[in-house]
């Protein structure tokens, strides 16, 4: 008889299905309440012989364990559902995606530049933006005189005092001073850095702006070997083909001095707005490093020699990206901005 009962209502669980809550309940109480079907059953077999107990015991657990079970996974189902439906949350949508930030072009460029540079053994340096006098000026063998050292072009600090007029540096190249007197040559660096200027706010000049300053110092250093890293990092940096030309030029702290042109990588040559139709655009000033301005920094300049050259960030990424106002790369315009999400990353 009880055996019988088993099989019926194993038979109605299995066959019970349910997505409504108050469905489920109802079978809850039904089967598993404290005055439910399994607990009269339960009751019931306390009064069994002890021969039927022993077959029946097995059954009635793996009974009473198919009742919670079947409850269990209808449960599970049915949150899953209200959740889809009732919050209003469709858990089918796909996800939001990552907004993935870009880097600015600025940042794009100076990384390619360092690495060029690094492939040829060139180390990063850094030094102070605020810079005194000597480190900034006079070590470089700018003279007195000198219009760089003019308020027009310098944002000074402080005038005068015991180390000389404090300003904001106007070149990275202050930075190959501070490198020399901490150390001993050889020397090979490149320090990019953020400079100031001060000069009216334009699409063609901005009041501060950044450049990458290489130095190399050894015994031997000649104009070629100036040449032939160069043209190696144009060649890596626009690709096989671009051309360089050399002019000559002056610097206080090279001499000689020259300024390099590359072929123009938006016409190749040919002529266009850029290259103001002369086919060649000037990307950086370089020379061999004066020997006043080593003997400045305590090198011996009889023994040792050596290159250096100075480039803006923004000139090459111009070229680069073909970005025409200065002003946008500080301007921080997330339309900009985005537009260098996928380039050079
Ligand atoms: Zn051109």
């Amino acid at each position: 008889m009880l055996q019988d009962k088993i099989t019926q209502y194993t038979a109605e669980i299995n066959a019970f299905s349910t997505a409504n809550a108050d469905e489920l309940e109802q079978f809850r109480i039904k089967f598993l309440g404290t005055k439910g079907i399994i607990k009269d059953i339960f009751d019931e077999f306390k009064a069994v012989s002890p021969e039927e107990k022993r077959s029946l015991g097995k059954v009635l657990n793996e009974f009473k364990q198919l009742a919670e079970a079947k409850y269990q996974t209808l449960k599970e189902q049915s949150e899953v559902a209200d959740t889809s439906t009732d919050s209003g949350l469709d858990l089918t949508l796909p996800g939001e995606g990552f907004e993935v930030g870009s880097r600015h072009p600025l940042a794009l460029v100076r990384r390619e530049i360092i690495e060029i540079f690094n492939k040829l053994g060139f180390v990063v340096a850094e030094g102070p933006e605020i810079e005194d006098d000597w480190h900034n000026f006079s070590a470089l063998n700018f003279p007195e005189e000198h219009p760089a050292r003019d308020m027009q072009d310098t944002f000074f600090i402080r005038k005068g005092g015991e180390n000389g007029d404090i300003a904001l540096r106007t070149h990275t190249s202050s930075v190959q001073v501070r490198m020399m007197e901490a150390g001993k040559p050889p020397f090979r660096a490149i320090m990019p850095g953020r400079v100031y200027r001060n000069e009216a706010i334009s699409a063609r000049a901005h009041c501060f702006f950044h450049q990458v300053e290489g130095l190399y110092v050894d015994e031997n250093v000649s104009f070629a070997d100036l040449k032939q890293t160069l043209f190696y990092f144009v060649q890596e940096l626009y690709g096989e083909g671009t051309k360089v030309r050399f002019r000559p030029s002056y610097f206080p702290f090279t001499e000689p001095s020259a300024e390099m042109d590359i072929s123009c990588t938006i016409c190749k040559g040919d002529g266009c707005q850029m290259c103001k139709h002369s086919g060649w655009v000037e990307i950086l000033g370089c020379g061999m490093v004066d020997p006043n301005v080593l003997d400045n920094c305590n090198i011996d300049s009889k023994k040792y020699s050596g290159f250096a050259f100075g480039m803006g960030i923004e000139r090459i990424a111009n070229l680069k990206f073909e970005i025409k106002d200065l002003r946008l790369f500080s301007e921080n315009d997330a339309r900009f901005l985005k537009q260098y999400k996928t380039s050079l990353i």
